[in-house]
């Protein structure tokens, strides 16, 4: 059975959280002379003087009704990255406790593990990309303490469906992170509608694809309310700043921006979708729910070098398990897309090698 208790590492446990000057004082109106701030402005402009709401509740509380949970299911990172990375060092004891990934999936998985020097177990996922969650709970043991599922996954761009996270859910004492960056351009539920039943699982979204905010990095995880506290202890106090909380609150007032480029890219996908396989370089195209498509061409690397030598820069993922001479390419513009596609189709059939 699954108990929080027993899976928090035991010095997270044992911590006393940072408590910051704006923790322990509510209010907005006073003199505040707790924070050692600069009190007459700041050089880079309005309000930036005053240290940002560690909790960023008023973004919270926005994220919330739009993706109904409450204000204390939600924990925001600098970037999800940060997220990935605080669930590791949250639950995960160096060197003798790991987590489980299914390649071929996203990099920063692996990446956090070994900056934090967890082990890291691979199931690798079907020939067709596909899950088996069979497999995932074989591999199991006991210090397995986080199974990553990205859905739609990157770099293969297909669902994983949540039928495979309950499975793996119902039957692990650890915790189900499933990372849906890419969720707004696929039309299947979130995993999300399933943290009233599993307490298990954990749910990672971005500000960084759809939303067009890589920049400012905001990601999003939904959980309990008891695993959300265990990240809010451990988290750097500020780690979301001020110009991030409010343009975050504001992007969220005007959501049918957003839903008019999910839109726009989805047709543009279908239309990529049609025309690619055509294509004499490309040999392969697998679906896609996500804002970028891995197809399997006739040789990666040349390819790869062709359309950089165009400035066209994809992202050669030949080297991923199951994918050998794959290149992904993220669904670009109208216009940027006809050049990808043109420049695809003038590729010569015999490269030279070299
Ligand atoms: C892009 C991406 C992220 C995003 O990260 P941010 O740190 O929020 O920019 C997370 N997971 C996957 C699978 C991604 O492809």
């Amino acid at each position: 059975m699954f108990r929080l208790e027993d899976i928090i590492r035991p010095n997270v446990k044992a911590l006393t959280p940072y408590a910051s000057a704006r923790d322990e004082f509510k209010g907005s109106e006073g003199i505040f002379l707790d924070a050692n701030e600069n009190p007459f402005g700041s050089v880079a402009g309005d309000s930036m003087n005053r240290y940002p709401d560690p909790l960023q509740w008023k973004l919270k509380k926005e994220i919330a009704g739009w993706k109904g949970v409450k204000e204390d299911q939600i924990f925001l990172g600098n970037g999800s990255d940060e997220v990935l990375d605080l669930l590791i060092r949250a639950f995960c004891e160096p060197k003798i406790q790991h987590i489980l990934i299914t390649p071929p999936t996203y990099g920063v998985y692996a990446v956090y593990a070994a900056v934090n020097d967890v082990p890291v177990k691979k199931v690798q996922l079907n020939e067709d990309f596909s899950l088996d969650a069979g497999k995932v709970l074989a591999a199991i043991d006991d210090s397995t303490r986080l199974v990553f599922i990205c859905s739609p996954n990157n770099p293969t761009g297909n669902i994983i469906p949540l039928e495979a996270t309950r499975r793996i859910a119902e039957n692990f004492n650890g915790i189900v992170v499933v990372d849906e960056a890419y969720a707004d351009f696929a039309e299947t539920p979130s995993a999300i509608s399933l943290l009233n039943e599993y307490p298990n699982i954990f749910v990672v979204q971005t500000f960084s694809k759809a939303w067009g905010m890589a920049a400012l990095r905001l990601g999003m995880g939904f959980a309990s309310r008891e695993i959300v506290q265990v990240l809010n202890k451990i988290k750097p106090p500020y780690n979301i700043n001020a110009i991030t909380q409010q343009l975050g609150w504001k992007a969220l007032q005007n959501q049918s921006a957003k839903d008019s480029w999910v839109a726009e890219i989805r047709t543009e996908r279908k239309r990529l979708m049609d025309a690619l396989p055509s294509i004499p370089c490309i040999t392969h195209v697998y679906p896609s729910d996500a804002n970028f498509i891995l197809v399997k061409t006739t040789g990666a690397a040349a390819l790869y070098r062709y359309l950089t030598d165009k400035q066209i820069i994809v992202r050669n993922r030949a080297s991923e398990p199951g994918c050998s001479e794959c290149l992904r390419l993220t669904v670009g513009t109208p216009s940027e897309n006809n050049t990808l596609l043109e420049a695809l189709r003038s590729y010569p059939s015999n490269p030279s090698k070299n």
